[in-house]
Order: structure tokens, then C-alpha cells, then sequence
């Protein structure tokens, strides 16, 4: 997997004060997009076990107190993303008791693969489906335009 951006500390992807990752790779193309750069699977740069350490110690950080990590892109659901994805939040439920973890995506919950669903049964939020331009809300929050939906899953 690639990714774009890391933010150790960000209160404006999901609520509170989190850790919040852009990866590489979205398939969805969807006009209006805020993030074309990210669409290249190969765009970016590699993310590296230092880097998925760095999100565990970050979470883990008594000083700054976070309350979970934000996984957007590009789309952190893309199929080759999925494997190093699925380790991440496997890590962050095993050794950051107490963190959420929000997914941006732009498949719907209902259209996902099995191998997809598995990240989603370990996350507590995801937020599904492609931006549309013609919904676009700039009040909503969360989300960019009305089509797409929290889903509360845990
Ligand atoms: S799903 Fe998100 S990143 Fe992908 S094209 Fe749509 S708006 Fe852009």
C-alpha cells in the first residue's frame, strides 16, 4: 500500500482529536473529487512498518490524547489496499483499547467483498459511498455531499 498523508494529530477528519491517514489508490473517479491526486495505487509513498508503528505509538500517546484513527484517501477499501489495511485496524483493536476507527470509502457498505467486510467488522464507523456533486452539501458533516452515509456499526 501507498500513502499520501499522515497526520499525527488532526481534529477536522472525524470527531475529536485523532490520527489520520490518506492512502493511494481509488477506483470510483468521481467527478468533483477533492482528492484527485490519490487516485494512482502508485502514487505517494510506500507505507512502511516504521509508519504503522508510528500510528500505534501516536494512538497510544498520553500526552496528546486521541480518540481514534480516521482512514480516508483515495480509498483505504480498495482491493489492494484491503490486506495492509485489515493488518492496521487488527493492530489498532489489539494494542489501543478504547480507540475508534473511521473508514471514508467510496464503495457502498452493501456492495463490499468479503475480504472488505472483514476490515469493516473491526471498525466503528464507515462512511460509504462516492461523492456526487450535485449532492454536495457543504453543512453536512462528515461527509461531502447527501448521497453518501455514517454508518454507526459498533
Ligand atoms: S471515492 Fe473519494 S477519493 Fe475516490 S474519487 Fe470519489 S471523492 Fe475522490
Amino acid at each position: 500500500m501507498n500513502i499520501h498523508q499522515y497526520y499525527p494529530v488532526d481534529v477536522v477528519n472525524g470527531p475529536g482529536t485523532r490520527c489520520t491517514l490518506f492512502v493511494a489508490g481509488c477506483v470510483h473517479q468521481c467527478p468533483g473529487c477533492y482528492n484527485k491526486s490519490t487516485w494512482r495505487l502508485n502514487s505517494g509513498v510506500a507505507f512502511t512498518p516504521e509508519m504503522a508503528q508510528k500510528i500505534i505509538d501516536d494512538l497510544n500517546d498520553t500526552r496528546v490524547r486521541r480518540q481514534g484513527l480516521s482512514l480516508s484517501g483515495g480509498d483505504p477499501l480498495h482491493p489492494q489496499n484491503v490486506p495492509d489495511i485489515l493488518k492496521l485496524v487488527q493492530r489498532v483493536r489489539r494494542e489501543c483499547p478504547g480507540k475508534d476507527i473511521w473508514v471514508w470509502t467510496g464503495y457502498k457498505l452493501d456492495e463490499l467483498t468479503p475480504q472488505q467486510m472483514e476490515v469493516v467488522s473491526l471498525i466503528n464507523v464507515l462512511v460509504d459511498g462516492k461523492f456526487v456533486q450535485d449532492l454536495r452539501d457543504p453543512a453536512l458533516i462528515w461527509r461531502g455531499s447527501s448521497n453518501q452515509v455514517i454508518h454507526h456499526l459498533r
